[in-house]
């Protein structure tokens, strides 16, 4: 699947949750996975590839554990602990970077692939995805986040890089 970048319109929408999980929401997770691993990324939630749709699909893929996919669909964080400073970059903004606090420790609710409901919590980096992943289905993007000198720094580089693209 195509990984669509800033600024493209569906970024910025909130994302609908999915009511039934069946063969068509299974094959796109799967299809979403397929394009996380491809862009080498750790997390990618639906809007980022043009569905309106409350999932996520997570795999850090640490050497330690390989491969290990998470699939979050409609996740509410129910609770959260501590605080925490991440060099955070989207592959939905390519090329941009900057630091989030974020909270250090998650607890989500959400359902899997097979439609069960599931309890996670994740700390540290998988805390900071889940966080970021959420974020995407209110429409929020990191280079808005980000401080106002950080996001004109990169719409200049945005600009350079398609100028020698083009
Ligand atoms: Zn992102």
């Amino acid at each position: 699947m195509h990984i669509l970048t800033y600024p493209d319109p569906v970024l910025y929408r909130q994302a609908s949750p999915v009511d039934r999980i069946g063969p068509a929401e299974r094959k796109l997770c799967d299809q979403m996975l397929e394009t996380l691993y491809q862009a080498r990324g750790v997390g990618l939630a639906a809007p980022q590839v043009g569905v309106s749709v409350r999932i996520a699909v997570i795999d850090l893929n640490t050497p330690e554990i390989g491969r290990d996919p998470l699939v979050l669909i409609n996740p509410v964080i129910t609770r959260r602990e501590g605080e925490i400073l991440w060099d955070e970059g989207c592959l939905s903004c390519p090329g941009f970077r900057t630091e989030m606090k974020r909270s250090g420790e998650v607890w989500v609710r959400a359902r899997n692939q097979e439609g069960r409901e599931i309890e996670i919590s994740g700390r540290n980096l998988l805390a900071v995805v889940i966080q970021h992943e959420l974020d995407h289905f209110e429409g929020k993007l990191l280079v808005d986040q980000a401080g106002r000198l950080r996001k004109s720094l990169y719409l200049r580089k945005l600009k350079k890089m398609q100028r020698e693209k083009s």
